[in-house]
């Protein structure tokens, strides 16, 4: 039996971090994840610049190899609309592929990893956990995602939760297919659904393609994303050879009924937690971060892991995300919304102001601050 400090489940961002906060302070850390890193995560591979600082990322070491792909300029619509370029004149996100990037930060974690090591039973034993029976430690870590197995043995009852749907598919462009691609690197697109119920992106990085689209309902996703696949092509943003088929994914979004975050001797960081911003999906920020208050807390905590000791961790989600439901729009008739919001995206300032500054960047959120931010041994 191998027997821990701390057995984190999910090797993602939320994972990644929480573990290498621990281990950089001297706690012994497991992280079990089911893939082989590096792996492929249904991803558009968009982070903010909160990512890089919560992070303390070394962009050159980073960049050496692996794509990051700087960002400067937008263009967005509702599809089958006009079309909005937004210039920044400097970066304001990165590109990244995500099987570089979450195998990067699990490496530089420091802590001990299994990987092939799908999570299959959790029991308690006294004050202690012990997973897949070999895995035995005092505080379990749920960073397993949307599914993570943690939030479910805690009660997390994903299928009747509201959550976002996804398709996206991600893929090396030939140079034929290149020079007939008008989606460039320093310029991801955006467009908004008819009825504002979800967005498609086209967003280039390296020679990779990354097109998908996320919706707030279910009925007819196929549909939404056939239409965009449509749009796409006959504006020759992308190869006319594109695939139909795009992979699926669904995530809770922090707006949702949330699960319980914290319990005797376990908490949940990132998506096992439902914490993706509701506006864009940007779900990294919010799994770094989780995992950097999680780490706060627990290190405070000082071995005592009974509820009442991690729940500032619950706290300090709240104070950093929120609390009650957030919504864009007000409460008024779904259609009216619609209508207002589709002549709103034609103007710079809205596209600007709301849907990048504020629903995308998150230019008015101040930088995480936590006591210890120091990541890896
Ligand atoms: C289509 C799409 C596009 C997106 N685009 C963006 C974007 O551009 N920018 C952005 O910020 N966010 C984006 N997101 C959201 C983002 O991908 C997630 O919020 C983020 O990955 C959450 O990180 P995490 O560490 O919590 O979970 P994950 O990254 O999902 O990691 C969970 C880990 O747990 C492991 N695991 C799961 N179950 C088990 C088990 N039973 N046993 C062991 N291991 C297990 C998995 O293998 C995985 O490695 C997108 C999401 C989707 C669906």
């Amino acid at each position: 039996m191998r027997t821990a400090e701390a057995i984190v489940v999910g090797g993602g961002p939320a994972g990644s971090t929480f573990a290498g906060a621990l281990a950089a302070a001297g706690l012994d850390v497991v992280v079990l994840d089911q893939a082989e890193f590096p792996r492929h995560k249904v991803c558009a591979g968009w982070i903010t610049p909160g990512v890089v600082d919560a992070l303390s990322l070394d962009l050159q070491d980073y960049g050496r190899g692996r794509v990051l792909q700087r960002i400067t300029r937008f263009r967005t619509g509702v599809i089958g609309g006009p079309v909005l370029e937004t210039e920044y004149g400097r970066t304001v996100s990165y590109g990244i592929l995500r099987c570089e990037f979450d195998a990067y930060l699990l490496r530089r974690s420091g802590a001990e990893v299994r990987e092939a090591a799908r999570v299959e039973t959790i029991e308690r034993a006294g004050r202690d956990w012990i997973v897949n029976g070999d895995t035995r430690g005092p505080l379990l870590v749920g960073a397993g995602g949307h599914f993570c197995p943690v939030a479910r043995h805690l009660g997390a009852r994903r299928e009747r939760d509201p959550v976002v749907v996804a398709q996206e598919i991600e893929l090396p462009l030939t140079g034929d297919q290149e020079r007939e691609t008008a989606v460039r690197g320093e310029t991801p697109e955006l467009y908004f659904c008819a009825d504002l119920k979800g967005y498609g992106w086209a967003f280039r990085k390296g020679d990779r393609l990354n097109v998908g689209l996320g919706r707030l309902d279910r009925q007819g996703l196929t549909a939404h994303v056939a239409a965009f696949r449509d749009f796409l092509v006959s504006t020759r943003r992308v190869p006319a050879d594109l695939p139909a088929r795009w992979n699926g994914h669904a995530y809770l979004l922090y707006e949702a009924r949330r699960p319980s975050v914290v319990e005797d001797g376990a908490l949940l960081v990132g998506d096992a937690a439902g914490l993706a911003y509701a506006a864009s999906g940007e779900g990294i920020r919010p799994a770094v971060e989780s995992g950097l208050l999680a780490a706060e807390t627990v290190l405070s905590a000082r071995g005592q892991y009974g509820r009442q000791y991690l729940e500032p961790y619950r706290r300090a989600l709240a104070a950093r995300f929120g609390t009650g439901e957030r919504r864009f729009f007000p409460p008024v008739p779904a259609g009216l919304v619609a209508a207002a919001g589709r002549r709103l995206f034609r103007t710079g300032w809205f596209a600007k102001r709301v849907v990048l500054d504020r629903w995308f960047l998150h230019k008015d959120l101040p930088a995480l601050r936590t006591g210890r931010t120091a990541i890896g041994p």
